[in-house]
């Protein structure tokens, strides 16, 4: 219920204005995102570079419904991913676009021509690029601006939703060799009719899907911070025989950082996807949709009015 709320809010524009002109505390926002600008995005990466993690930089920013944001947005990453390599953080930080960014739902063509422009640049930063999933009317367009992405680089990742009933079939096709793909439950509203409602509905067919791609030859990146799909996840792997190179674990920036650093002691890849820009709202709120905990901190950082 709670988490239907606040996926509603977070494509609501009027709460958007509404939210993003309070005095928020910056607390709220900033354990979740890294800042503004991107030299923000640069402290906090080699800060977790420092910690033995590696990185994801997101852009924040979706639903881009002219050509100059889209191109903006492009630019935006070729700037981070330059800045990336003179710090020498490449290859340990790479980044996650989301299509909707570069204009998807205007022009696809649009969005395939920016992406590529940033695939090449991170391929010349020595660093790689996710296509991050966005709600299921999108699902084919980026899969397909994928399969494209990767005739030229093959390295481009991929994100699959265990909450969408095709996700099974589209974990079998990307189960191949060099095909990295991030596994995630999925984090938008989504209707009955193409996605599993019920946690555990959700949460089998991420086991499922795990299956597929720990005993496929891409490279699975497991990204989830529950306890037991984490455990599950390291089962598999001792199972299929994966050394730490061949799989990763990923949560998100703000989100369980001493499992973070358990994994890492433990020898397991650990990525932490990092956002940042001032397009946080869209974002947050689906934050605030998944854990009920970040919602008493929301409500505090509200209250105490700095
Ligand atoms: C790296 C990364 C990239 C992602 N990319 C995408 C994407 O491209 N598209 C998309 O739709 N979604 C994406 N997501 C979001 C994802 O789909 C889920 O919405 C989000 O990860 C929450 O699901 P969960 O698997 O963590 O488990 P949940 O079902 O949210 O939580 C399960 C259990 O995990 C524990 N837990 C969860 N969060 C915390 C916390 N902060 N602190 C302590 N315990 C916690 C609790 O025990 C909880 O009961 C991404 C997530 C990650 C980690």
């Amino acid at each position: 219920m709670l988490r239907s709320v606040f996926l509603a809010a977070a494509g609501s524009s009027r709460l958007e204005r509404l939210v993003e002109s309070a005095p928020v505390s910056k607390g709220i926002v900033r354990r979740f995102v890294a800042g503004s600008e991107v030299r923000d995005a640069l402290s906090t990466t080699r800060g977790l570079a420092d910690d033995g993690l590696a990185i994801s930089l997101d852009y924040l920013g979706e639903d881009t419904l002219t050509a100059e944001q889209a191109t903006a947005t492009k630019d935006q990453y070729l700037t981070l991913l330059g800045q990336l390599r003179e710090a020498g953080l490449t290859p340990a930080a790479e980044v996650s676009v989301k299509l909707s960014a570069l204009g998807q739902k205007v022009d696809d063509r649009m969005a395939y021509d920016h992406a590529s422009q940033i695939c090449a640049a991170a391929q010349e930063a020595g660093t790689t690029v996710t296509l991050d999933m966005e709600d299921h009317t999108t699902t084919d367009s980026t899969l397909e601006i994928l399969a494209e992405l990767r005739k030229d680089f093959p390295a481009t990742g991929a994100v699959l939703q265990a909450y969408l009933r095709r996700t099974e079939g589209d974990c079998r096709e990307l189960a191949t060799a060099g095909s990295r793909v991030r596994l995630c439950k999925g984090a938008y509203a989504e209707p009955e009719s193409v996605a599993y409602q019920s946690t555990l509905d959700v949460d089998k067919s991420y086991v499922r899907c795990l299956n597929i791609l720990m005993s496929g030859e891409g490279y699975p990146m497991v990204a989830t911070h529950d306890p037991r799909l984490i455990a599950i996840a390291e089962d598999r792997a001792r199972w299929f025989d994966r050394s730490p190179d061949e799989y990763e674990f990923q949560m998100l920036y703000g989100c369980r950082p001493e499992e973070q650093a358990r994994l890492a002691g433990a020898g397991h890849t650990v990525r932490v996807y990092v956002p940042y820009g001032d397009q946080w709202y869209g974002y947050l709120m689906r934050r605030l949709a998944e854990r009920p905990a970040n919602l008493a901190f929301f409500g505090r950082a509200l209250t105490s009015r700095k």
